[in-house]
C-alpha cells in the first residue's frame, strides 16, 4: 500500500482535522512533533506555534506519518497495545504471527482495551481517555487528564507495575474485575477455536470443573489480559503516532474509536488514504461513507 503525494495533498488540504488535533494536543507550542517523509526521512524536534503553522508545514512536506512527543516535562499518559506481543498465544490459536491479524486474535486487543480502560477510570479516576486504532494490528490509548499529563517518569513506572500485577496473585482485586470483563470475550471468541483445535484437554475440562476458577482465570489472562509496551508509557519523550495519521505499511487511517462500541469495530474496514480520497469524488455529500466516518471520529478526541 502506498501513500501517494497527490492523495496526501488532498488529505492535508481537505480532510485532516487541524483544529481538533491542535486542541487535543493542548495548544502547546513547546511540544515536539516529528514526521516521516515519503523517502523515509525522519524529521524530529519540530515545533509549531499554532495550528496555521502546522497546516502550512504538512501541506508543504506531505508526511506519510506524524508523531508527537512531550512538552516542557509534560506528556499525556499513553499506552500501546500491539498484537505482536501476543504471538506466543496467537500461534496455537489462529496461526497469526507478526503483522498478520484476524478477527479472532483482534479480540485480544478488545479485551486488553476494555480492562485497561476500566482500570484507568476506576482505579485512577481518569476521564479523558481516547482510544485510537494504530492503523495495522494494535491500539493506542491517550489519557489527557491534567493529573495524568503531569506524571513523572517514576509515577509512570509505578502505574505500569500496578497494571502488570504478577499473575500468581490471582485473587488480587485487579484480576477479579478483569476476569469479569474477559470471561465473556474468552468464551465467545477464543474458547470455540480452542475446542475445535482440541488444543488442550485441560482447557476443555476447565468449563466443566467450575470449581477450578483459578486455573480458568490463568488461562483467560494468558490470552486476553493487556500486555502493555512498558517503554512507550514510561518515557516522557517517547514519540507516538497521532490520531488521523496513517500507518505507512497499510496506508490505513489511525482512527479514534469509541470504547463503548469497540466490539463492533472491524480493523479491516478502516479506510485507507486512497479510499478517503476517492470518497471525495462522490457528489452527494451524505453518501461519503469514509469521510463521514472520519468526521464522526473527530468528536471522540477527549480533552
Ligand atoms: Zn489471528
Amino acid at each position: 500500500m502506498s501513500l501517494f503525494p497527490e492523495e496526501l495533498r488532498l488529505y492535508y488540504s481537505r480532510l485532516f482535522p487541524y483544529k481538533e488535533i491542535w486542541q487535543f494536543y493542548a495548544d502547546e507550542k513547546h511540544r515536539e512533533w516529528s514526521v516521516t517523509l515519503s523517502n523515509d526521512l525522519f524529521v524530529r524536534d519540530l515545533k509549531f506555534a499554532n495550528e496555521t503553522e502546522l497546516k502550512k508545514y504538512l501541506l508543504l512536506k506531505l508526511p506519510s506519518k506524524i508523531d508527537v512527543g512531550g512538552f516542557t516535562h509534560l506528556r499525556e499518559l499513553v499506552f500501546d497495545l500491539d498484537l505482536t506481543d501476543y504471538d506466543d498465544v496467537r500461534k496455537g490459536l489462529c496461526g497469526c504471527q507478526e503483522a498478520c491479524m484476524c478477527s479472532i486474535c483482534w479480540q485480544m486487543m478488545v479485551g486488553g482495551a476494555k480492562v485497561l480502560h476500566e482500570m484507568l477510570q476506576m482505579d485512577f479516576g481518569y476521564s479523558q481517555i481516547t482510544w485510537v486504532f494504530s492503523g495495522r494490528r494494535g491500539l493506542h490509548c491517550w489519557v489527557s487528564d491534567p493529573s495524568a499529563t503531569a506524571l513523572s517518569f517514576e509515577a509512570r513506572c509505578a502505574i505500569i507495575k500496578y497494571l502488570t500485577v504478577d499473575r500468581k496473585y490471582l485473587s488480587h482485586p485487579v484480576f477479579e474485575r478483569a476476569y469479569k470483563i474477559l470471561k465473556p470475550i474468552f468464551f465467545k471468541s477464543i474458547w470455540p477455536v480452542l475446542v475445535k483445535r482440541d488444543a488442550k484437554n485441560q482447557i476443555v475440562e476447565m468449563q466443566e470443573k467450575n470449581e477450578n476458577v483459578e486455573f480458568a482465570k490463568s488461562v483467560i489472562f494468558q490470552y486476553l489480559y493487556p500486555r502493555i509496551d512498558a517503554n512507550v508509557t514510561k518515557q516522557l519523550n517517547h514519540l507516538l503516532k497521532i490520531p488521523f495519521s496513517f500507518h505507512p505499511k497499510t496506508a490505513r487511517l489511525c482512527l479514534p474509536i469509541s470504547i463503548e462500541r469497540i466490539d463492533e469495530f472491524v480493523p479491516h474496514n478502516v479506510p485507507t488514504l486512497s479510499q478517503l480520497c476517492a470518497d471525495l469524488n462522490v457528489t452527494d455529500v451524505m453518501k461519503r461513507k469514509y469521510v463521514r466516518e472520519l468526521e464522526a471520529a473527530k468528536l471522540l478526541l477527549k480533552k
